[in-house]
C-alpha cells in the first residue's frame, strides 16, 4: 500500500468498479457519485494535482480529455451532454491528492458551481 488512495486503486491494491485500464490511465465510478454517471479518470502516475505538472503532460492530459470522451459516448451521454471537472487545491475543492478527472452526466447540471 502507497500513501496514496488513488495510486493503490490504480495498482489494484485497493478495489474499485474499473471501467477503464491502460499502460497510463485509469478510469472508475466514483464511490458517491453526484449524478447517475460519475466516473473519475486517472493518471497511473502519481500527479498531486495540476498545480504539480511541469510542463511534460501534454500527452497525458489531452489522453485523459479523450479517454473522457470516449467513455462518455459509451455510456451514453454524447447526445444530451456532459460535464468534466478537475479540481484543483483547496480554493477548488480537491479531496483527494492524485490528479483525477470527473465526468459527470445523466441529468442537467447548474452553473455556476457553488
Ligand atoms: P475531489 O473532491 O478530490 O475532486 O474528488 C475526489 C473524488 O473521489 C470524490 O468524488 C470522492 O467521492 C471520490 N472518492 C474518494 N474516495 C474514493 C474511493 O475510495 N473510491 C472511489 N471509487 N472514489 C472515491
Ligand atoms: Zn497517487
Amino acid at each position: 500500500m502507497s500513501s496514496c488512495l488513488f495510486c493503490d486503486i490504480a495498482a489494484g491494491a485497493i478495489p474499485c468498479d474499473r471501467i477503464h485500464a491502460d499502460d497510463h490511465l485509469v478510469a472508475f465510478r466514483d464511490i458517491a457519485p453526484q449524478a447517475p454517471t460519475h466516473i473519475l479518470i486517472i493518471p497511473r502516475r502519481h500527479i498531486a494535482s495540476m498545480a504539480h505538472f511541469d510542463g511534460t503532460e501534454q500527452d497525458l492530459a489531452g489522453a485523459m480529455l479523450v479517454l473522457a470522451a470516449q467513455i462518455a459516448a459509451a455510456e451514453g451521454l454524447a447526445e444530451d451532454g456532459y460535464r468534466c471537472v478537475i479540481n484543483c487545491g483547496d480554493n477548488g475543492g480537491q479531496t483527494v491528492g492524485h490528479l483525477h478527472l470527473h465526468l459527470l452526466g445523466g441529468r442537467s447540471l447548474s452553473w455556476p458551481p457553488g
